[in-house]
């Protein structure tokens, strides 16, 4: 069993280290917030004061925080995480971040002769705490086989995309796919709707024809078509607006720094900023939307 030390216990961070612990490993966490590290304490963790606490003794080091900012701000530097690792430590950063910061670190952990992969992650705070995430590594594929055996204890579906950052840049991808054709099903259903067709019966058919996507089939955004997502639930989250809105702005940043065309995924990002700017709209469920085509 490895000894992790765990950063970063937000709203993933929390069941995710929660699962390693289930797991059997041995996990010392911190945070900057008291009481998220209390909650893992009574699951059995150890609690450390500082970052630098929770690293001594560990073999991996897992964190998952906000943004780059706070992740080169822990890992990089003289009193940083990868200067003041034992030999041999083993570096997971799920947070989602920008690739340049992925690749800085992951640059900086290899000249110390460590293994760090970015692991971002896709699946929200239910899959977090079933621990059915999918990962999205990068990384050497050393890392990856060490990697890996941490992940499943949180994880179902883990891949490794690449060197330092490809994780990041599949997960910009990923997120900008899923915004773009969860905007079209909502406007295609809401056309439908327009026309005095049943957003069910045209469900039915748009799954049984090439409009078919995961957002139609598993995450239907049009209120009562399907049970258990957030269209049937006032749209309480799920996968935030404001969340969507961060991984399309990673996605936009990426796509100036690489002269990429993304106009499907600029105009996605458009409309979730506008729609995210109304009243209590970015702490929805991303799904939500489709509101947009009603008015
Ligand atoms: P969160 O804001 O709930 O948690 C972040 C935690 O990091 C907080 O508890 C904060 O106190 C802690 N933190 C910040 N700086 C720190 C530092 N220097 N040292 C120690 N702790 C520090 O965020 P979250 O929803 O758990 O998301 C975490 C990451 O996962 C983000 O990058 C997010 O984009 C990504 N993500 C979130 C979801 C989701 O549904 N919430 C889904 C996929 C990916």
């Amino acid at each position: 069993m490895a000894k992790i030390a765990f950063i970063g216990l937000g709203n993933m961070g929390g069941p995710m280290a929660g699962n390693l612990l289930k797991a059997g490993h041995q996990v010392t966490v911190f945070d900057l917030v008291d009481a998220a590290m209390d909650a893992l304490v009574q699951q059995g963790a150890a609690k450390s004061s500082s970052a630098l606490g929770a690293l001594e003794g560990a073999d991996t080091v897992v964190t998952m925080l906000p943004a780059g900012k706070h992740v080169a701000g822990l890992y990089l530097g003289d009193e940083g995480l990868i200067a003041k690792a034992a030999p041999n430590t083993l570096f997971l950063d799920c947070s989602t971040i920008d690739a340049d910061t992925a690749r800085r670190v992951g640059a900086a952990a290899a000249e110390q002769g460590l293994e760090m992969l970015d692991s971002p992650v896709s699946g929200g705070v239910k899959a977090a705490q079933a621990g059915t995430l999918a990962f999205m590594c990068g990384g050497t594929e050393a890392g990856f086989e060490r990697g890996k055996k941490i992940l499943e204890a949180m994880g179902k579906n883990i891949f490794l995309a690449g060197g330092h950052g490809a994780g990041q840049i599949a997960k910009i991808c990923n997120n900008m796919l899923l915004a773009v054709h969860m905007i079209g099903t909502a406007e295609a259903l809401q056309l439908g709707a327009n026309n005095g067709l049943d957003p069910a019966v045209l469900s039915e058919i748009m799954l049984k024809s090439s409009g078919k996507n995961w957002s139609l089939e598993t995450y239907n955004p049009y209120p009562g078509v399907m049970e258990n997502v957030p269209a049937s639930n006032d749209y309480k989250p799920g996968f935030m607006v404001q969340l969507m809105l961060k991984d399309l702005g990673l996605a936009m940043e990426n796509s100036l720094l690489t002269q990429s065309s993304v106009p499907m995924g600029a105009l996605a990002r458009s409309l979730y900023a506008s729609f995210s700017a109304k009243d209590g709209n970015a702490q929805r469920d991303f799904s939500a939307i489709l509101e947009m085509f009603q008015s």
